[in-house]
């Protein structure tokens, strides 16, 4: 029923994350009402981002250039490395403006259901830089999903075999700040009372 030029965008469209057909029709008559130039700006954006971002060399985040911005900061602790699965869960963390170490992204999880096997992850890669590198601590910062938990053990294991030297630690699961016991799920509540702190 669309003009195919005009179909063909509504297709596009539909493909991202959480968009259906009825927005991915909104979003192309919204994109063809627009100017000329915000449209090309849109357009380039999206095929800026595939040719100028890469991967770290080092780290595997997100990169213009050969090495990411964390990893060229020569204040960054390189003693210190935060293992994250993907990309998107390094800006969290720089969020809270807490850590100053460097980062390693695994690029995913572990789930042998899904065919997501170690090979399949830069897990070699992190312990040939431990390997080769002074490093003090490991803080495995994995989801705590069933596949996170997986991934963080098994790395673990692997860094105790290659590296006993290096301290490897878990983020902790905890309340929400602001939250009340009352609402609080079981297994939250659990983990939160199985890594308590003195004060
Ligand atoms: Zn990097």
């Amino acid at each position: 029923m669309l003009a195919p030029p005009l179909q063909r965008l509504v297709t596009e469209l539909g493909k991202l994350p959480g968009i259906g057909n009825r927005t991915a029709q909104r979003l192309a008559f919204h994109i063809l009402r627009t100017s000329k130039e915000d449209a090309a700006a849109l357009a380039d954006a999206i095929r800026d981002v595939k040719e100028k971002i890469t991967l770290c060399e080092i780290c595997f985040n997100l990169a213009e250039g050969p090495l990411c911005a964390i990893c060229s900061d020569d204040r960054r602790d390189p003693e210190l490395i935060c293992v994250v699965e993907e990309p998107g869960d390094v800006i969290p963390i720089e969020r809270t403006h807490e850590y100053r170490g460097r980062y390693h992204v695994l690029g995913g999880a572990l789930s042998p259901i899904d065919g997501v096997e170690p090979d399949d992850l830069k897990i070699a890669q992190l312990y040939q830089r431990i390997e080769g590198a002074e490093v003090r601590e490991v803080v495995l910062a994995t989801n705590p999903t069933t596949t996170g938990e997986a991934t963080a053990l098994h790395i673990a294991d692997g860094l105790r075999a290659r590296a006993p030297g290096v301290a490897v630690t878990r983020l902790a699961s905890g309340l929400p700040v602001g939250g009340d016991l009352e609402y609080a799920d079981e297994v939250t509540l659990g983990r939160a009372l199985a890594g308590r702190r003195a004060l």
